[in-house]
């Protein structure tokens, strides 16, 4: 019950906000009152991390992959409320849904491209009511911060357009769920994308597979940090490329890191690693955090990758799977707790304070939420995010 902590924000994140007339957003700082950083800050832990690479003489590029779902809320905030009424039924990557959609779609692109957090796509995506937004690669800790603006602008163009969003791992159970996939790159100090022109697997350079190994190794208990809700375990199923294995390959969407290496003639400047298991509840500086803690384990102990997979490796028998190496990653929060508690590198790198808050929260999650139908999970999380 006693002492206290600040928020100081960050002025060369701030952002004025293009949607909301008036505002402007900074991400901050946790810092106790001595103004010495506060140990379980995540944004903290996350710079801390990126700097230990840096160190590596790499710096870290990236963004975070903005799925959601777009509708209209019925009887909003009733105990009640009916399900939402999404914006659209498919077909996904279809025109007619995006020229249904145009006016908010056109909002939203003027809005991010206003205000300097820009747009490379935007797309009807395969879920009911579902939209994809990719916004360019950032440097460091800016890459969770984007997340942070670009979810507010896209939930501010929504309402301004009588629209609702929702960025919650699922938004209707049994249904494809909202990814918000990390990509990912290394760059070294001559501006070289460590991604590509190697001669690791794929075009990778030996150091960016060790990174890339790292992540693999630690996977199980990253999904603790990025897939962090009960929700989450309605979302990271097979056959949703929500990315449920702990595997990797070449564009394979069913493996949790997918290695995209990006059209010929762009590749030294497009080849990232997409990070899939990772969902809206997750706080995206706790999950860059783990992700570069997971990689930065890799590089100190120069792993090498196994095999890639190529295909789904829920169509394998689970002897290939185990042959292999391949596993299904953590199918409910319980077991993705279990892994993340037993793992010493995220622990280290967190710090125990960090680590046994995130930890403790996630078990006091799992209680509230004991015996919860997936109706009810879903209805708990829809508005939440
Ligand atoms: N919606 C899928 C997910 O839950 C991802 C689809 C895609 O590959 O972009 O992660
Ligand atoms: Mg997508």
């Amino acid at each position: 019950p006693s002492g206290d902590t600040r928020l100081v924000p960050d002025p060369a994140s701030a952002v004025a906000l293009a949607a909301s007339p008036g505002w402007a957003l900074a991400a901050v700082d946790q810092r106790d009152q001595e103004g010495d950083p506060w140990p379980p800050c995540g944004r903290t832990f996350a710079r801390r991390m990126l700097e230990r690479l840096s160190a590596h003489g790499l710096e870290l590029r990236g963004a975070y992959e903005l799925e959601f779902f777009l509708g209209n809320r019925v009887a909003p905030r009733e105990a009640d409320e009916p399900e939402p009424i999404p914006a659209h039924v498919g077909p996904g990557y279809s025109a007619p849904v995006l020229a249904d959609q145009e006016p908010f779609a056109t909002d939203a692109i003027r809005a991010l491209e206003r205000q300097g957090t820009g747009v490379m796509q935007f797309h009807p995506e395969y879920s009911t009511g579902q939209f994809e937004i990719s916004v360019p690669h950032r440097a460091g800790v800016a890459v969770a911060d984007t997340n942070l603006v670009a979810r507010h602008t896209i939930r501010a163009v929504a309402r301004t357009n009588g629209l609702a969003v929702s960025f919650a791992p699922v938004v209707f159970a049994g249904l494809v769920g909202n990814g918000d996939h990390l990509h990912l790159s290394l760059w070294d100090r001559r501006g070289r994308n460590r991604f590509a022109g190697g001669d690791g697997p794929e075009g990778m350079t030996r150091e960016a597979e060790a990174f890339a190994a790292g992540i693999l190794g630690s996977l199980p208990a990253i999904v603790g940090v990025s897939c962090p809700s009960v929700a989450s375990y309605l979302r990271l199923q097979p056959h949703r490329w929500a990315g449920a294995f702990k595997a990797w390959g070449r564009e394979n969407r069913e493996a949790g890191l997918r290695f995209v290496t990006g059209m010929v003639g762009s590749r030294s400047e497009a080849a990232n690693l997409e990070v899939k298991p990772v969902d809206g509840s997750g706080n995206p500086y706790l999950v860059l955090g783990s992700i570069v803690a997971a990689g930065l384990d890799g590089l100190e102990r120069d792993l090498r990758l196994p095999e890639p997979t190529l295909e789904d490796p829920a169509s394998l028998s689970a002897a290939e799977r185990r042959k292999r190496g391949i596993a299904r990653l953590p199918s409910s929060l319980g077991a993705a707790i279990a892994e993340l508690e037993r793992s010493a590198v995220l622990r280290e790198a967190m710090g125990d304070m960090l680590f046994d808050s995130f930890v403790a929260t996630r078990k006091g999650e799992l209680e509230a939420f004991d015996g919860m139908d997936d109706d009810a999970v879903v209805r708990a999380h829809r508005w939440r995010y």
